[in-house]
């Protein structure tokens, strides 16, 4: 019986495999799409569909359950009207939203969604998370044949050299953490620096657990990517470089903020290797850096903090971690303080039992007091999320807080090994 019941384990991935088989190619399938509005409204444009060369995520786990993003795309195979893929993330356009601005403009911005390419037609469903209750709502529908040589577009625009910076054990795609660093403000004769920083990166990433005993369950790869100029835009200080990705300061009225609005660049030039996180890697000595949820990260190469940045940041864009500070944002309503937020490491307490409860020891006083008592004790401390009142993180110091400590508390932890464990097993 126990011989059965191992044999029946093993032939689990074979099948879930071979679903993958049924409705998928080995390459990755892209629609971009603009997505505009305001402060309350958003609405989504259809812009072009893109066959892609490389599929870098799991064959196995392929419906997202955690819904920590802002958005959610799904999938259906049009004939059985089966869900055959999904993924939340959130967007940039979505933190705007949150910003003044965005009570009188309205704006939109360049987005995209990849699955697996399909082997048949396919409804594309994009939805938004709703304030009010946090549950998705279907915002458009769209039908795609992956036979329709006229609507996708097969160019490859953007190609140039990948060099490979870590493979992980056998290294196969399907079964990693498969980060693709894009440079930005290194110049052609600037590619030998990129290569050095990239190793760099490496090096730091992989000195902060959980990602040191994870070591072999990532790949990364960089592509080679020159811009015309060296640095990045500084718009307050009148410093404008022409580079291959665009990143900027003062994204969103913040100066540390590093970010980039040109999407479709970005993605055409990760699509270069087989992604499921995209780092973008600014050639600055400049404080910067930005990260949102399974959309893409930056960080700066020459910054003495730039280790700690590479992880923070990557925290929010790979495990959908929150920031555990108070302040230092521009956002309005980030989060809806009667719900429980979707982010694994802070909490309102509205519905603390999905959260990081069965982590914290008995007779451990619950909001916490930031005392030396509890100093290394996991517990619910006030204040996270920007916000200082009914918002809680769970440790005192974490690297989702701030740069003096140099580790990640326990909670952050076990959610980053969570979302290894979706991507490779
Ligand atoms: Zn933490």
């Amino acid at each position: 019986m126990r011989k059965l019941v191992a044999m029946l384990l093993l032939l689990v991935p074979v099948l879930v495999s071979a679903q993958f088989d049924k409705y998928f190619e080995d390459r990755t399938m892209r629609v971009d799409y603009f997505h505009a509005g305001d402060a309350n409204d958003d609405t989504y444009y259809i812009d072009e569909v893109i066959a892609e060369p490389f599929w870098g995520g799991s064959k196995v786990n392929l419906i997202d359950e955690t819904k920590f993003g802002k958005y959610l795309v799904k999938v259906f195979d049009k004939a059985s009207g089966t869900l055959i893929y999904s993924k939340s993330y959130s967007t940039l356009f979505g933190e705007w939203q949150t910003v003044d601005e965005a009570k009188s403009v309205q704006k939109s911005f360049s987005e995209s969604v990849v699955f697996p390419y399909p082997k048949a037609t396919v409804t594309v469903v994009l939805c938004t998370k709703s304030f009010e209750t946090g549950d998705y709502v279907e915002k458009y529908r769209y039908d795609i044949n992956p036979a329709d040589k006229c609507l996708i577009k097969q160019d490859n625009r953007h190609k140039y050299p990948v060099f490979e910076v870590h493979k992980g054990g056998n290294g196969d795609a399907s079964h990693k953490v498969d980060i693709v660093i894009v440079p930005d403000g290194y110049t052609a004769s600037q590619m030998s620096l990129f290569k050095k920083d990239c190793e760099k990166f490496k090096k730091e990433f992989f000195c902060y657990e959980p990602y040191t005993s994870h070591k072999d369950d990532f790949n990364i790869h960089a592509v080679l990517a020159p811009s015309e100029e060296s640095g990045v835009d500084e718009p307050c200080r009148g410093i404008w470089k022409n580079t291959v990705v665009s990143c900027s300061y003062w994204s969103l009225g913040s100066e540390r903020y590093l970010m980039t609005t040109d999407n479709k660049t970005l993605r055409d030039v990760a699509a270069n290797a087989p992604y499921d996180q995209i780092y973008i890697l600014v050639n600055s000595p400049k404080y910067g850096g930005g990260g949102i949820f399974n959309w893409y990260c930056t960080g700066v190469n020459s910054n003495k903090m730039a280790g700690k940045i590479i992880v923070h940041e990557f925290g929010h864009g790979f495990a959908g971690l929150g920031d555990e500070y108070v302040g230092g944002a521009e956002y309005n309503d980030f989060y809806n303080k009667k719900l429980e937020p979707a982010d694994p490491n802070v909490t309102t307490l509205v519905n603390f039992d999905v959260k990081w409860k069965d982590m914290i020891e008995p007779g451990t006083p619950i909001p916490t007091p930031a005392t030396a008592e509890y100093k290394d004790k996991v517990g619910v401390y006030e204040g996270a999320g920007y916000m200082s009142k009914d918002f809680y993180r769970p440790m005192q110091d974490c690297l989702m807080n701030h740069f003096q400590c140099d580790a990640f508390c326990p909670v952050c932890q076990r959610a980053i090994v969570k979302m290894i464990e979706f991507y490779t097993k």
